[in-house]
């Protein structure tokens, strides 16, 4: 039958419904998935050899066939060696061996054909020559005609998918190959010409089977051409795609804020110190937006205590000042109290009413709300997600502030931006998020950099400590407490929703509790804060540590975010290994907020070595963007960001990890390419190419 890039693998050669089922579950449907299933790892096995040439030294693939195996142990300990001894038509005879390899017993039988890789050593002893631990592919007796496939070349090896091997789908992917007619080349011809690039039709041919004397090395670090080309060309879409959405919503009407005198007054008059020169560039970029008429789409980022609350009030005033409400959002309901109890008091001292609106609010303190946002007595509205619930409207919203935004995600956002006509959004976080990870997720939106803290910080010392030493920590806490300072004591919740982690968290920060303010600490008092008090139970004991008449606060991670005691010198995280990077380095943050020296104590449990990794990294680094793509590196963008989530795109051959370069020259192209189009058919034709090809798959809501 004739084939096409939409063709449904069902229609395969090979490829029953059993097998379209396994290799749908690796989301490969049509052909054109299949053809982008590219390996992960190649072998050269263009040396095929017979046995009976074998030279140890060399690396070498053969193709033989089990004359005898069994299981037999190393000086009287039985290690589960298995070994074979293959034989092909030159006489010849290989030694093959595996340690811990009896599950190769009755797949490696007499009589069982092979391909084998690997290098070939000499046994002295028995004057053989043998291969340890070689690469295996078991051949059936129907795999003759495709021999030459798995051998005598640089061969591909995939990821299985479900039960159908590397074999399988290599031998798939050669027939597909050959029998496709046509591959098309939309990557634009300028930027293909001038880059050398190969055809798409001959670079996905050739990354799947190379050439011969392509060098290994460049395929296994994915930079030969083709890989090159594929890999650009994934990324060349996908910031053509985050191009365009952008300057999409650079044509959506906004709203014009006006900066004059008055504003700027009013803005000196709510600052309670002088900003940072970062805090005051940050603030004149997002100025410069929203005086824009189309929508600021902005994300701030800044390490935790950078002072980004106070440049997002700054914000808020502009748009008071031109007649317009803000929506200020925070991910915790502590968070969106602490804002609160922060803010209001600026907000009041330039005459704007603000308000709280958080899940626990009652029902009819909820209708009372609503009615004065909808009706524009509030002014201000600080809350949770439950200010973007479908029934909250507002009287004329100007401003949208985002705090901790990679907990909200995007859906959330979007849902936001529908609120008023085209409200300003900035999106604030303290993670930062890893250059290469920002272009791909939220390439669309504008990023502005708070590098520099607020005068005065100290950096903060962190130390290791395991469960033995705790004696030590309790000792330096009350060296700081006798000092007049105060501390935190923290316990792992491991995520929010988990409500079985978070009651033993709870249970441990209790027991630690009472222990501490006990036997430990019985001349202090020692507070208590988990995520099951009510929200005035929460209040009292945020208030309590914050006057300062707690000098420990124990705590579930609800503190992670925002709670901000500059008097507070200490942070102990116990069993710190069972927290992410990045939430370690949250947490360190709620420390070394005032001019004293602070500490951050990291109590572990048991530690494995990412564990270790992640200690160390800490230990070395206060950098949040060093911690960040430590972080990255150690979990994975998919961990870091659930994909549904946060929109990560799923990338088939790119890996932002291991391609950052080519990433930067594929967006700087792409914006080459959308800014200024050969013409505005080739910019029509891209637009409908992405919307066709990439859209879904990238999640690029309504490219064009
Ligand atoms: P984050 O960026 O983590 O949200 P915050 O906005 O909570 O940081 O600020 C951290 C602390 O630093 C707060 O106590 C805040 O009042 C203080 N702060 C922020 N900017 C300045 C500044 N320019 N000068 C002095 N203190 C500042
Ligand atoms: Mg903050």
């Amino acid at each position: 039958m004739h084939l096409d890039l939409d063709t449904s693998l069902n229609w395969l050669k090979g490829v029953g419904p059993a097998r379209a089922a396994m290799l749908q579950s690796k989301g490969l449907e049509t052909v054109e998935d299949l053809i982008n299933y590219f390996p992960f790892r190649y072998e050269d096995r263009s040396n095929l050899k017979p046995v009976k040439q074998l030279a140890p030294g060399e690396l070498a693939t053969v193709v033989a066939e089990v004359k005898s195996s069994r299981i037999s142990k190393v000086r009287g300990r039985h290690l589960g060696l298995f070994e074979a001894v293959f034989t092909d038509a030159s006489g010849g005879t290989l030694l093959t061996k595996w340690f811990h390899g009896a599950h190769w017993a009755d797949r490696l039988v007499p009589g069982t054909r092979a391909a084998l890789f690997g290098k070939i050593e000499f046994d002295g002893y028995r004057g053989e020559v043998q291969m340890m631990h070689p690469e295996v592919e078991i051949l059936s007796g129907d795999d003759d005609g495709d021999l030459a496939i798995h051998t005598g070349r640089i061969v591909p090896v995939y990821e299985a998918a479900g039960k159908i091997n590397t074999r399988q789908i290599r031998v798939l992917l050669h027939n597909l190959l050959q029998d496709l007619p046509e591959i098309a080349d939309h990557l634009p011809s300028a930027i293909a010409h001038r880059l050398r690039f190969p055809s798409r039709a001959e670079a996905i041919r050739t990354a799947h089977f190379p050439p011969p004397g392509t060098p290994l090395r460049h395929l296994n670090d994915f930079r030969s051409p083709a890989q090159f080309r594929l890999i650009f060309e994934e990324f060349f879409w996908l910031q053509c795609g985050i191009e365009i959405k952008r300057r999409k919503g650079r044509s959506r009407t906004g709203i014009a804020f006006e900066l004059n005198d008055a504003v700027r007054s009013q803005i000196l008059k709510l600052l309670p110190f002088k900003p940072t020169g970062a805090q005051k560039r940050v603030l004149k970029e997002i100025a410069g937006d929203m005086a824009q008429p189309y929508p600021m789409n902005r994300m701030l980022q800044g390490d935790v205590g950078s002072g980004k609350t106070i440049v997002a009030a700054e914000a808020s005033v502009i748009a008071l000042e031109n007649g317009y409400q803000v929506v200020i959002l925070a991910p915790t309901e502590i968070l969106a109290t602490q804002h609160y109890f922060n803010l209001k008091p600026l907000f009041d001292k330039v005459g704007y009413v603000s308000a709280l609106l958080t899940g626990s609010n009652t029902a009819r303190e909820k209708v009372k709300l609503k009615e004065m946002l909808r009706n524009g007595m509030i002014r201000v509205a600080i809350g949770t997600h439950a200010l973007i619930e479908k029934d909250v409207e507002f009287d004329r919203l100007g401003l949208a502030v985002i705090d901790e935004q990679h907990r909200f995600g995007v859906m959330q956002r979007l849902e936001l931006a529908r609120k008023g006509i085209s409200p300003d959004v900035l999106v604030m976080t303290a993670t930062p998020i890893p250059r290469t990870l920002a272009m791909t997720i939220y390439g669309d939106l504008d990023v502005s950099v708070i590098d520099e803290l607020p005068p005065g910080r100290k950096p903060i010392h962190t130390k290791h400590f395991t469960a033995e030493q705790i004696d030590m920590v309790w000792s330096m806490v009350r060296r700081e407490i006798e000092a007049g300072r105060q501390a935190y004591v923290v316990y792992p919740v491991i995520e929010e929703s988990e409500t079985s982690s978070q009651t033993q968290a709870m249970k441990a920060a209790q027991a630690m509790f009472t222990e501490l303010s006990e036997d430990v600490f019985p001349d202090f008092t020692v507070g208590l804060l988990h995520g099951r008090l009510g929200t005035a139970e929460k209040e009292a004991a945020m208030q309590a540590f914050k006057l300062g008449e707690t000098k420990i606060l124990v705590s579930t991670t609800v503190i992670e975010v925002g709670v901000d005691v500059p008097n507070a010198t200490v942070m102990v995280i116990e069993q710190s290994e069972r927290f992410g990077l990045s939430q370690l380095h949250q947490l360190r943050g709620r420390v070394g907020r005032g001019s004293e020296q602070s500490f951050c104590l990291l109590v572990t449990e048991k530690l494995g070595d990412s564990g270790k990794e992640r200690i160390r990294t800490l230990v070395d680094s206060q950098d949040g963007f060093v911690i960040a793509e430590m972080d990255l590196k150690l979990r994975g963008p998919g961990e870091l960001f659930g994909t549904k989530q946060s929109g990560m795109p799923s990338l088939r051959i790119a890996n932002i990890l291991r391609d950052p370069d080519i990433l930067a020259a594929a967006r700087e192209e792409a914006r080459a390419f959308v800014d200024h189009p050969p013409s505005q058919e080739d910019f029509a034709a891209a637009a409908t190419y992405i919307r066709d090809h990439w859209q879904r798959r990238y999640g690029l809501v309504q490219v064009a």
